[in-house]
């Protein structure tokens, strides 16, 4: 089994690489954000909890991001592996992914980091959100907001895997493909 946490600030092409990565790989792939997106759009319980917080700009609680990766990985027993997108973006959800998964005998192989700068993304939200119409992407102030929590949040989780010796940073910025050889470069020295 090979477990990967793509990382990066909103707009970093973790969902573009993701879908990659799956294609090629076979992994599961389970972005949060997409299932939150989701439970909204079809108002489940679960969507009308987490809708303030996330056209707030606000993270959703860490207990409903962590039940959705339980779940998530229980409906998946027979993967060869998953992809982590959008989680863990606290230190707490980092210990508690960990604990998890070590309760299956698994763990997390190595993180990728994409590396974007913070003009880059912002770009590429703002054109997001023409294509796609995703809420959140649509007000500049609740951008900054994501993109602040993001720094004061989610950047040190990438500490968490650098001290465990688990951390690869790839340049997010440039061709997708050019970015995608290089992701599976990486893979397959840890697959
Ligand atoms: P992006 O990283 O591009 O902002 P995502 O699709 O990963 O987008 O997430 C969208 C929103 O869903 C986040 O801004 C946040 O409110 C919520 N969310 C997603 N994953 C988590 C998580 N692991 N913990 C808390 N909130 C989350």
């Amino acid at each position: 089994m090979v477990n990967i946490v793509l990382f990066g600030p909103p707009g970093a092409g973790k969902g573009t690489q993701s879908k990659k990565i799956i294609a090629k790989y076979h992994l599961q792939h389970i972005s949060t954000g997409e299932i939150l997106r989701k439970a909204i759009a079809e108002k489940t319980p679960l969507g009308i909890k987490a809708q303030s917080y996330i056209d707030e700009g606000y993270y959703v609680p860490d207990e409903m991001a962590v039940d959705i990766i339980k779940h998530e990985l229980e409906k998946y027993p027979q993967t060869e592996g998953f992809i982590f997108d959008g989680f863990p973006r606290t230190i707490n959800q980092a210990n508690q992914l960990q604990q998890i998964l070590s309760k299956i005998g698994a763990k997390i192989n190595v993180m990728i980091s994409l590396e974007t700068d913070e003009k880059v993304i912002v770009e590429r939200l703002v054109q997001r959100y023409y294509e796609s119409g995703r809420p959140d992407d649509q007000r500049p102030d609740i951008i900054k907001k994501r993109i602040a929590i993001y720094n004061s949040n989610t950047k040190i989780v990438k500490d968490y895997y650098k001290k465990k010796g688990k951390c690869e940073s790839v340049c997010g910025i440039g061709e997708i493909d050019v970015i995608f050889d290089k992701i599976c470069s990486i893979i397959e020295r840890y697959k």
